[in-house]
Formats: structure tokens, C-alpha cells, sequence
């Protein structure tokens, strides 16, 4: 089998195989490296040690994969490329240890990852997308519409970039960037297995933390695999019809089937799921809300992440400081744990909704 043939039927995006791009190696599983070999006859002990360049050092060049013989890495290089994704301009926030980085595709598209450090925890903010289907209505990537999904090399080479030029380890990895995670199903899964892999990226499973917007179907797959990641879920509203005033895609995905699958991942994976709440003002923040949440979810093994919007020059806005509070302090008497995220880096369009690509923001 070619090399093209072959990695086009892999479950990742079809790979562009024209002149212009080579085949990038990111984003290969062992078994995957292994099977290029045949191509080029060198021993399948060869794989191992191009899966442990490309996952655990943080070599860029072919020419610096030192246990490799110099005619099989120009071989190599004649036909791929290590990294799918280029850097292309990196954001600091000025009141916060926080950093967007801006990448491109080989074919163009352009995606965001957020770095945010707190205490000993250094965590990444990475997109499963190129933009959003699911459109909900306080997020800004729905702005971008629907483009392509990534591919497994284009979700973990964002890791691989990030952690080589923040020069520090990442401790966890959450899919809350561009995208719904779980219209992107096969390859958010097989990412966040390589950044588990044991002689790879080595980032324990409960580490990392997929998003999302309540794919019951996807959520009912992903408790029968038995997937031992994290699991989030946005659920934005204290009812029916109040997750439906913002969140065209409850329609299809109604609460109550969401709340049944939910349940029976915790019961199946024996973990809690935490819920997502985005506190808009006038129309999530009623004391009256916090009440129904405490109603739906007492008997529910969650937890629950109140995130006070942030602003994209939309419609919402944010509630004011004492209005969280008391939503904050309504929500004391329930009996399971609930915690507020401060978004991180919202000063450089950075925290949870604000990533969106346009045309013109890009710096080259
Ligand atoms: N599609 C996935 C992941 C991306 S959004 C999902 O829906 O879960 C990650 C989190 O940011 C979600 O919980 C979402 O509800 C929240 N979010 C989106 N827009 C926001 C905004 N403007 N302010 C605060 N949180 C927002």
C-alpha cells in the first residue's frame, strides 16, 4: 500500500496529497509509523523510535532524530513532513500568565489554542474544529460557521507546538477550544489516546477533559467504549426550554434524553460529569434558575462549572459581580459540588467562547 493510499483510509481527515503538501507524521499511532516502514524497508523497531521523536523530545527536524540512519531520515523527509500545523502568531495576555497561539493548516484554515497558568497546573485549551455547526447563540467560534474537522495530527500538533514554545510541561489538555468535539468524534478520541500513549506524550487519561454540547448518541458511544477521559458537558440552561432560547441544537438533543445518557455514563464509568453553565444576564442568572438546577441535578452524580459569559459583542452579557454572587450563594444548598471558572484571558479574546478566526485578525 502507498503512503497516500494508506493514510487515506485512516478515520482522520483525507490527507492533501498534492505536490504542494507532504504527509505530516504528527498525528500517527505506532502501528500507523510501522506500516510506512514496509515502504521503505527498514526494521518495524524503527516505528518506536520515530513515535518517541515525534511525541516525547521535542526535535522539529528530521535531521536531529539521531538513532535513525541519515539515508532512511532524507528518505523520510523526501515524502513527509513532521508538523501539519504552522505557527503563526502567539497572543500574552497582559494580566495573566495566559497565551493564544494562532495556528495554520496545510490547506490554510487557521485555528486557536489557549495556554493558562494557575498554580502548579498548566492547562491547554485546544479546537477539534475549523469553526462550529452547532451554533450556539453566546459563542463566538458559531460566528465562523461550520468549516472542516481537524485531523488526529492537526488536534495533537498543537500540544506538541505549544509545549515546546512555552517551554513548560502541560499538566492537562481540554477539547473546549474551536469546535464541538463530538461532531468530530473518531479523531477526538484517537488524539487524546496519543497524548495518553504510554512511551508518547504520556498525559494521564483523567487529565485531559472533552467538551461537550450534549451529542446524546455520542455521549451513550463514548460511556459503551468505555473511554477513560473526562467528560463536560455545556449544559447552559436550568430547563428545556431555557437551554433551547440559546441553544438551537437542544432541539434535537432535548434534556431529558441528555440527562438519561448522562446518567448512565456516571453509573457505567463510576465518574462524575461535569456540567457547564454559562451565567448570561437575564437570562440564565435568575435566582429562580439556580433553584430549578439544584432541582434537576440533586440525585445526579455531577458536578457543576458556573462560567460567567464572557463578552463577544453580541446580544448577552455578563451579570454583575453581585448578581454571580448570589447565583453563587443560591446554589450553596446543593447537595452536589459546584465551582465558578474565571475565564482566563479574556483581555486577549482568549477564554471560553471567545475563539473565532476572522480574516482580519490574523497577523502574518
Ligand atoms: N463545543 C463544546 C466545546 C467548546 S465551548 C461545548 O459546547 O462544550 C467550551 C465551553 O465554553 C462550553 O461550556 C461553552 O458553553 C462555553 N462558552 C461558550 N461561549 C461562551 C462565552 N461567550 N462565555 C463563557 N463561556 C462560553
Amino acid at each position: 500500500m502507498s503512503c497516500a493510499s494508506f493514510l487515506d483510509n485512516r478515520n482522520s481527515a483525507p490527507v492533501q496529497t498534492t505536490k504542494k503538501s507532504k504527509i505530516a507524521l504528527v498525528g500517527l499511532k505506532l502501528e500507523e509509523l510501522e506500516s510506512i516502514l514496509t515502504e521503505f524497508s527498514e526494521p518495524s523497531f524503527r516505528g518506536q523510535q520515530i513515535f518517541e521523536w515525534l511525541y516525547r523530545s521535542r526535535v522539529d527536524l528530521f535531521d536531529q532524530m539521531g538513532n535513525l540512519p541519515s539515508d532512511f531520515r532524507n528518505a523520510l523527509s523526501e515524502k513527509f513532513i513532521i508538523h501539519p500545523l504552522k505557527e503563526v502568531h502567539v497572543t500574552g495576555s497582559s494580566s495573566e500568565p495566559t497565551q493564544k497561539f494562532l495556528f495554520e493548516l496545510q490547506s490554510g484554515e487557521k485555528v486557536e489554542s489557549v495556554l493558562m497558568k494557575e498554580g502548579k497546573r498548566t492547562t491547554l485549551c485546544i479546537s477539534s474544529q475549523v469553526g462550529c455547526a452547532v451554533n450556539c447563540d453566546f459563542c463566538a467560534t458559531a460566528s465562523m460557521g461550520f468549516q472542516k474537522n481537524l485531523s488526529v495530527g492537526e488536534i495533537v500538533d498543537q500540544f506538541l507546538h505549544v509545549r515546546r514554545a512555552a517551554k513548560t510541561n502541560i499538566t492537562n489538555v481540554v477539547f473546549m477550544g474551536m469546535g464541538e468535539p463530538f461532531l468530530n468524534y473518531n479523531r477526538v478520541i484517537a488524539a487524546a489516546d496519543l497524548m495518553n500513549a504510554e512511551k508518547g506524550i504520556k498525559l494521564g487519561a483523567k487529565r485531559i477533559t472533552i467538551s461537550t454540547v450534549g451529542i446524546t448518541s455520542k455521549i451513550k458511544r463514548y460511556t459503551d467504549e468505555k473511554h477513560r477521559y473526562k467528560l463536560a458537558i455545556s449544559l447552559n440552561g436550568s430547563s428545556q426550554e431555557s437551554r433551547l432560547q440559546t441553544m438551537p441544537i437542544a432541539k434535537k438533543y432535548p434534556l431529558e434524553g441528555l440527562l438519561t445518557v448522562i446518567d448512565n455514563y456516571s453509573l457505567t464509568s463510576r465518574h462524575p460529569v461535569t456540567l457547564e453553565y454559562v451565567l448570561m444576564a437575564g437570562i440564565t442568572d435568575n435566582i429562580d434558575d439556580a433553584l430549578k438546577l439544584i432541582d434537576m441535578l440533586t440525585g445526579h452524580r455531577c458536578k457543576l462549572n458556573v462560567i460567567p459569559y464572557n463578552d463577544i459583542g453580541g446580544k448577552y452579557k455578563r451579570p454583575a459581580d453581585d448578581v454571580i454572587e448570589a447565583f453563587i450563594i443560591a446554589l450553596k444548598k446543593a447537595p452536589f459540588p459546584v465551582t465558578v471558572r474565571w475565564s482566563k484571558g479574556t483581555d486577549i479574546a482568549a477564554g471560553c467562547g471567545q475563539l473565532a478566526v476572522m480574516e482580519s485578525s490574523v497577523i502574518n
